[in-house]
Parts: C-alpha cells; sequence; structure tokens
C-alpha cells in the first residue's frame, strides 16, 4: 500500500476539537487504502511559550537545556494525537523523534538530520499500526535531544517520507497548515497575494529561504534530494492546495512566480583592514566554527584596505560581534560597527533564467516609492536587496504589484509577454 506522510503544524493541533479533526482526517486516509505516518508540531503557541519560559529563568539560555524542554512540546501532541487516533479505531502509537529513529548531529537548536533509521516505523507500518512522530527533534550519535531549529517539524515529515520512499510506492507528504497552500507572497502581509497550484522545489527553497515561513527550507532541499512530492494543504479545508514538484509545467513563462520579506537581519562590517590572502577565510571559518549561517556578503576595496560587511539574524548578532572581535584583536587590525533593524525583500522565478529586465523592474519600482537598497544579491533564479526593516512591508506589497503576482497566473503570463525585455 502506498504510505502518506501527513503533518500536522501547531495551529492543526492547538486544542482537543482540532486534535479530533486531524485524527479523523488521518482515520480517513487510512480507510481510503493509504498507510499513513503522522508527524506533529508542538500545540499552538507551546514552543513560544517555553522559550518565554526559559528567557525568565536564564536570559540567553543554554541551548541543550532548551532542547531538553522544546523536545516536549511535540512529545504532549503526539500523545494526544494517539490517544485521538485510538478513539477513532485507529491502531496508533506515539514517538520521539529518537524512538522512530531520526538521527542528528550534535548542534543544539538547530541540528541536522544525518540519517534515519527507519525499522521500527517500517515494522509499526507493516503489523498496520499508524506510528505518529513528534515533529522538530531527534537524537544525536552520542544520545543528546536535539531540535531542528524554528518550523522543523516539515523537515522531520519530508524526510521520513524520503527514508521510506513513499514515492517510488505512488505516496506523498501532506504539509496541513492554517493556509490553504503556498501564496505568491506572505498573504498576511500583502492582501492581494494569490495562491499556485503548483510550484518547482527550486522556487520553493528560495522563497523558504528568503523568508516565506510556509515551508522549512531543509524540507525542500530533502524532499528535492529524494524526490518526495509535497502537498501543501489547509487544515480545515484542504480540497485544493499547492502541490510542491520538479516539474512546473509552463512556469517558465513567468519571470518571477513570489516575494518574501526576510525581517530581522542585523549587518556587521569590518572596515580598515588590509586584504591580506586568507583573510576571508579566517573570518568566515571561525563563523561557521560557530554555526553561524550568514546571509549576505559584501566586499568592497579602497586602495590597499578593504571593507567587507555581512547580514546575519538578529538572533545570531552577538555571537558574531564577539567572534569577530576576537578575530581583529588575533589580527591587530580592522575596526567592526554593528546595524540592526534590516531586512531582505526578494522576488523568485525560475523564468528568470530566460527574462531580462526582472532586476531593473524592481530596483524602479522601489525607488518610485522611497525604498532605499543597501545591498542587492543575486543568483540565477532571485534577486535580493537589502533594506531598511520600517520599509519591510512597503517593499514586498510594491514588488509584489510591480510583477503582477495578485492577478493571478493567466494574468501574470500575459503582462510578462507583453513587456519590453530590457
Ligand atoms: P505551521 O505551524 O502549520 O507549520 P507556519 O506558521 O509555520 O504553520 O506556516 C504557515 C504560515 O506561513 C502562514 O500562516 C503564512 O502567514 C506564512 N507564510 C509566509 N509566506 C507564505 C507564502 N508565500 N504562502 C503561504 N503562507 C506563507
Ligand atoms: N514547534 C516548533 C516551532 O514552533 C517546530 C514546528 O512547529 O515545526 O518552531
Ligand atoms: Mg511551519
Amino acid at each position: 500500500m502506498p504510505v502518506i506522510v501527513q503533518k500536522f503544524g501547531g495551529t492543526s493541533v492547538a486544542d482537543a476539537a482540532r486534535i479530533r479533526r486531524a485524527a479523523q482526517r488521518i482515520a480517513d486516509a487510512r480507510r481510503a487504502g493509504f498507510d499513513v505516518v503522522v508527524v506533529a508540531s508542538a500545540m499552538g503557541p507551546t514552543t513560544d511559550e517555553l522559550i518565554s519560559l526559559a528567557e525568565e529563568v536564564s536570559p540567553v539560555p543554554d541551548r541543550r537545556e532548551l532542547d531538553m524542554m522544546l523536545a516536549t512540546g511535540e512529545q504532549v501532541s503526539v500523545g494526544l494525537l494517539a490517544l485521538a487516533l485510538r478513539e477513532v479505531g485507529c491502531a496508533a502509537s506515539s514517538l520521539t523523534g529518537g524512538q522512530a529513529g531520526i538521527r542528528t548531529d550534535g548542534v543544539h537548536g538547530r541540528a541536522r538530520i544525518t540519517r534515519i533509521e527507519c525499522g521500527r516505523l517500517e515494522r509499526m507500518i507493516s503489523r498496520g499500526e499508524t506510528p505518529v512522530v513528534a515533529g522538530f527533534q531527534g537524537t544525536s550519535d552520542d544520545g543528546e535531544i536535539t531540535t531542528l531549529g524554528r518550523g522543523g517539524s516539515d523537515t522531520t515529515a519530508v524526510a521520513i517520507a524520503a527514508a521510506l520512499r513513499v514515492a517510488d510506492a505512488g505516496g506523498y507528504c501532506e504539509i496541513y497548515t492554517d493556509v490553504d497552500g503556498v501564496y505568491t507572497a506572505d498573504p498576511r502581509l500583502v492582501r492581494g497575494a494569490v495562491k499556485l497550484p503548483r510550484i518547482s522545489y527550486e522556487e520553493m527553497l528560495e522563497l523558504a529561504t528568503l523568508g516565506a515561513g510556509v515551508m522549512h527550507a531543509r524540507a525542500v532541499l530533502f524532499g528535492e534530494k529524494y524526490g518526495v512530492p509535497i502537498h501543501v494543504r489547509h487544515s480545515q479545508r484542504p480540497d485544493h492546495g499547492t502541490m510542491i514538484s520538479r516539474e512546473n509545467p509552463g512556469m517558465e513563462e513567468l519571470a518571477v512566480v513570489g516575494c518574501a520579506l526576510k525581517e530581522d537581519l542585523g549587518r556587521v562590517s569590518i572596515r580598515q583592514i588590509k586584504n591580506a590572502l586568507g583573510l576571508q577565510g579566517r573570518l568566515f571559518t571561525a563563523l561557521a566554527s560557530s554555526n553561524i549561517v550568514v546571509d549576505d556578503i559584501m566586499q568592497t576595496e579602497h586602495g590597499s584596505s578593504t571593507m567587507i560587511a555581512f547580514t546575519v539574524d538578529h538572533a545570531d548578532l552577538s555571537d558574531a560581534k564577539q567572534i569577530v572581535a576576537k578575530t581583529l584583536l588575533d589580527l591587530n587590525e580592522g575596526e567592526m560597527s554593528i546595524d540592526v533593524g534590516l531586512a531582505k525583500v526578494s522576488v523568485v522565478g525560475v523564468g528568470m533564467k530566460i527574462h531580462a529586465g526582472v532586476a531593473s523592474r524592481m530596483f524602479r519600482a522601489l525607488g518610485e516609492v522611497g525604498v532605499a537598497i543597501h545591498n542587492i544579491t543575486t543568483s540565477e533564479i532571485k534577486i535580493s536587496c537589502i533594506i531598511d526593516a520600517a520599509s519591510g512591508q512597503r517593499a514586498l506589497e510594491t514588488v509584489h504589484s510591480a510583477f503582477g503576482l495578485g492577478l493571478g497566473i493567466n494574468a501574470t503570463v500575459a503582462m510578462q509577454t507583453d513587456s519590453p525585455r530590457l
């Protein structure tokens, strides 16, 4: 029988009534002839509440102890969901991430899945039992409980679907959430955003990395690498969601399929430093060794001195500052300054590979509404501008309308085709 992995996000298991509804959906899939593996997030705002509680006791909580606490959130929901499933006559048992065989590296707070030992899940499925797995967590090789970073339950679900090779037998992964699919922009921020019936892994990965919180970026990576179709659906109105897959017919017609805003960025700038051979390697190795994910990097040269700046999430800013300060002390040169309150607005689309004029259209639109651009980065399928966070919402709405994203796919195609190739 094909296996479906069904993942229920925090809103979808926020109270007893919703847990019963989720159980009903799982039972329906089983009645329709599928084996089901369930992955659940913590109930509603539980993870935020646990973090606040930890911060009341310790302003900068130790990441190992925080993982120990946060992992309990998902355990409550899977226990409840397994109870609800038994009430509707479905054989089901809850499992922690570790019990489900999810092995990670030892980086607390942002661990990466290294492998999934599927034996227990496979045995449960073969005896007709539904595993209900706690999302967002795993165990390291030395038995430590780890978490995968905020929003990580999506990654648990897609990684399990990949490890069980569900796609080989016609299975897939369903992400049940509080929105009925992937939109051209976050529908909470842009009123005219439009739902996309399909999107490619490549585009979804860029959007997720650039701030579209509807999917955890690493989940999309697993989906792409192992060919797992991912269906994003509303937990109460699941009819027409968004399918994320390799094929996205006709979408190359569109230069841009969506836009995203990443807030809470800070910038570390280093000036008055000689561009000695190996400088960049030394600096960024020190940051990587502390697991700091650097966003954009900028470098300019003025005579013999150079300026290097990079952006990071606000959450990593104080660690990044300490590491850079230490490196500059060791080098005995350079001055550091910090900016906070930055954001990044981006447009994404595989069609950019063949359509010209995307960058000029974006920059003109931002200029016309008075949004200053501090830095620009591009790849084959995205253009990003660093801006002041205070202009974030305006910038997102502006680029959304500049590319006609609120007009629906057909209208957008027409607009792109008619537009001059600048
Ligand atoms: P869950 O708890 O189910 O994992 P999340 O809050 O992580 O839910 O993700 C759903 C939210 O993602 C939506 O409520 C929406 O505000 C946000 N979001 C951001 N960008 C997009 C987008 N492009 N399309 C749809 N939703 C988006
Ligand atoms: N509960 C975790 C969070 O709030 C993981 C998840 O919801 O995916 O980030
Ligand atoms: Mg999520």
